[in-house]
């Protein structure tokens, strides 16, 4: 039997909260219940906004917490060049086009009239306007030679189509993962999303799926902010042939306000509360663990 493996996937853009001591201790505890695997991957594709000073502060936010994990851990800057390679494959497949327009453009495109009732993903963003997709060949190569800044995106039509059938996931329903039940897969909800931009070959959701198979990741254990982004990955997955983990999407540790801690919020996160005297088991109290 293959060992179950676990992930715990930050990105270095910011100190780590109570909410990420939450997930990465819930991913120890379960890979420990079932004697599976604990993977710690560096999500920081977004160059502009990782640091070495971020990443070396979760190093020692998760010790502290008394987290141990495989090495080598994978640090997503460094396969960049993977990463391509399967972007590559999605151009050479007329699944993804290049963008031109940039969230101003987008905003001054859909016109006050039509604002209102204009589609919008899940995070309320609206989405993509069907003009770039409908450009012909030679208009897109003009465009790219004269340097115009774009990002890659997917045509959802033309992978849903591709894809020819409706997708799902199965997700657990609770922390015993004892049980799961099958999620309906929407990617059409979001539209057409970024999976790589000009500067960089890849996306969140390009990289996460790439790598959750690379690393073999059976369970996907992460916040409910992330439950609908499930649908894309999921199509994602399909369209490259690769395999399906399990998910787990946990509650949230919400803030004394009642809404989502930030990384800007210092009262929770992980140094600021060390350096006041809370111990690593005073945080498992804390999130509930
Ligand atoms: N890197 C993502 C984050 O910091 C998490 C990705 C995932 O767990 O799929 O929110």
């Amino acid at each position: 039997m293959t060992l179950l493996t676990f992930r715990f996937a930050p990105s270095p853009n910011g100190e780590l909260h109570l909410g990420h001591a939450f997930s990465a201790l819930l991913n120890q505890k379960l890979a420990r219940a079932v004697g599976g695997r604990l993977l710690l991957r560096i999500e920081d594709i977004d160059t502009t906004r990782c640091s070495p000073e971020f990443e070396a502060g979760i190093f020692t936010d998760l010790r502290w917490l008394g987290l141990a994990w495989e090495q080598p851990v994978r640090r997503q800057s460094e396969h960049f060049a993977c990463y391509e390679t399967v972007l590559d494959r999605l151009i050479r497949e007329d699944l993804v086009y290049p963008a031109f327009m940039s969230r101003s453009e987008i905003r001054a495109f859909i016109t006050e009239s039509e604002k209102r009732d204009w589609p919008r993903d899940p995070d309320g963003v609206p989405v993509y306007p069907a003009v770039d997709k409908a450009l012909p060949a030679k208009e897109r190569r003009r465009r790219i030679a004269e340097g115009a800044p774009f990002a890659w995106r997917l045509d959802v039509d033309a992978a849903m189509a591709r894809v020819g059938k409706d997708l799902s996931w199965n997700e657990f329903s609770d922390e015993s993962l004892s049980a799961t039940r099958v999620v309906e897969a929407r990617p059409r909800d979001w539209g057409d999303v970024i999976v790589a931009r000009r500067e960089i070959p890849t996306s969140y959701h390009l990289a996460v799926v790439v790598d959750d198979a690379l690393q073999g990741v059976s369970h996907v254990v992460r916040g409910q902010d992330l439950y609908s982004a499930t649908g894309v990955q999921r199509l994602l997955q399909e369209l490259l042939g690769l395999p399906q983990p399990a998910y787990f999407h946990h509650r949230l540790i919400l803030g004394p306000d009642g809404r989502k801690l930030s990384k800007s919020l210092k009262d929770t996160g992980l140094a600021v509360l060390r350096e006041a005297g809370v111990s690593a088991h005073d945080v498992r109290r804390m999130v509930g663990l």
